[in-house]
């Protein structure tokens, strides 16, 4: 059998290896902690549960879904953006349902890509809009993430000829996985550097509602003429726990959502109207779990600040996300570190250089482990750190 060039052409999965490790370490009776992976713990909150159980049993919505989503899901879609950040978007043509965000950001390539075209990705980043543009015969730019330029990408060092070639500028922010957070005027700035060079601005916002201390995630849609080019990825999957569920949405500039909808009828068949209208129960139902789930996740942030700054270990706690990005110690690497935790105390990280080359020098701990998983974990990193 031969598989397609383009397979080949992909990154190899970092990860591959560690999950081998873990398998090996599961094997031999090991306890381990996981700050691996970024899967919420917590569970969906129970009438978002409710409401899909409710809506599985209503033979309406058995059928193929609508291509374009429930109009009503869509309706809650460009409320939420109303009151939340005071956008005002067209549910017909400036909103399309995702099967999870992941699924739109890995197709927006396709729809905006042409081989040799340039997208221009940071760096580190989740992984998909790499391999989007790969499979897409697009050529990756990656732009360096670092603590110097608070892991906002340099747009100025760009050159002619690359910007040139570029298409598409992703962002995400409060960022995976830096943690990384910006304010409004870094988006305003990105807009009109994409307006300047036809760029289409691509902002993955998931974790725009798990924020800390006061800060009030924006969105890029907010600045002035952001809708003449800018798209913003959502999903419910951080805000609501429901990683499992398969649902998101894309947002913003009318010509890009309907290339991305045109390509979507040829792919897809939509998302289950019953996971539509528990997404409309998430959306419009009471917030109070989202607000316990963003104060357990400062809780665990605190702890895991707190007890690596007692060993030497200093990490600003991050304003958003799920994530901590932390340097490894001297004489060590992403990779070599990151075995080390699991050969030592059975800790699992995620390597940083899984997320790009300029990740190199971190580990990426997530917060969805309980409390007492995560004070074990401390002290498990206090006997072999100091
Ligand atoms: C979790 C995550 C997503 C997407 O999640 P879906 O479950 O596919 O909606 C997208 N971007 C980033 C950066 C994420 O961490």
């Amino acid at each position: 059998m031969r598989t397609a060039k383009r397979i080949e052409k992909l990154p190899p999965y970092l990860f591959a290896e560690i999950d081998r490790k873990v398998a090996e370490a599961k094997a031999r009776g090991a306890d381990i902690i996981s700050f691996g992976v970024g899967d919420p713990d917590l569970p969906t909150p129970q009438h978002v549960v409710e409401a899909l159980a409710d809506a599985a049993r209503d033979a309406a919505t058995h059928r193929y879904p609508s291509y374009t989503g429930m109009p009503e899901f869509r309706r809650a879609i460009a409320d939420w953006y109303e009151r939340r950040f005071g956008v005002s978007l067209d549910p017909d043509t400036q909103i399309q349902p995702l099967v999870g965000s992941k699924e739109g950001i890995f197709h927006l390539p396709v729809a905006f890509i042409d081989p040799g075209d340039v997208a221009l990705i940071p760096d580190p980043g989740y992984p998909v809009y790499e391999t989007g543009t790969i499979l897409s015969h697009g050529e990756p730019e990656l732009l360096a993430l670092t603590a110097e330029n608070d892991f906002k990408p340099d747009l100025d060092a760009l050159d002619e000829q690359t910007l040139e070639r570029a298409r598409v500028l992703w962002l995400n922010y409060p960022s995976n996985p830096t943690a990384a957070c910006v304010g409004l005027d870094f988006f305003t700035t990105a807009v009109e550097f994409c307006r300047r060079h036809d760029l289409l601005l691509c902002h993955d916002a998931a974790y725009t509602e798990i924020t800390y201390d006061g800060f009030v995630a924006p969105s890029a849609l907010q600045v002035p003429g952001a809708l003449d080019c800018a798209i913003e990825f959502h999903s419910l999957s951080k805000t609501y726990n429901m990683t499992g569920w398969r649902i998101g949405w894309v947002a913003g500039a009318t010509e890009a959502i309907e290339a991305i909808k045109r390509l979507k009828t040829n792919i897809d068949s939509g998302i289950f109207d019953a996971v539509q209208r528990a997404g409309i129960a998430a959306l419009e139902g009471p917030q109070d779990d989202l607000l316990a789930t963003i104060e357990t996740y400062r809780h665990r942030r605190d702890l895991l600040c707190d007890g690596l700054k007692s060993m030497g270990v200093i990490v600003e706690p991050p304003r958003g996300s799920i994530y901590l990005w932390v340097p490894v110690p001297e004489g060590h690497n992403s990779e070599s570190f990151t075995t080390y935790l699991l050969d030592q105390a059975d800790i699992v990280v995620a390597p940083g250089n899984g997320y790009g080359p300029s990740g190199e020098g971190f580990v990426r701990f997530s917060l969805t482990l309980a409390d007492d998983r995560l004070e074990e974990g401390v002290e498990r990193l206090r006997k072999i750190v100091t």
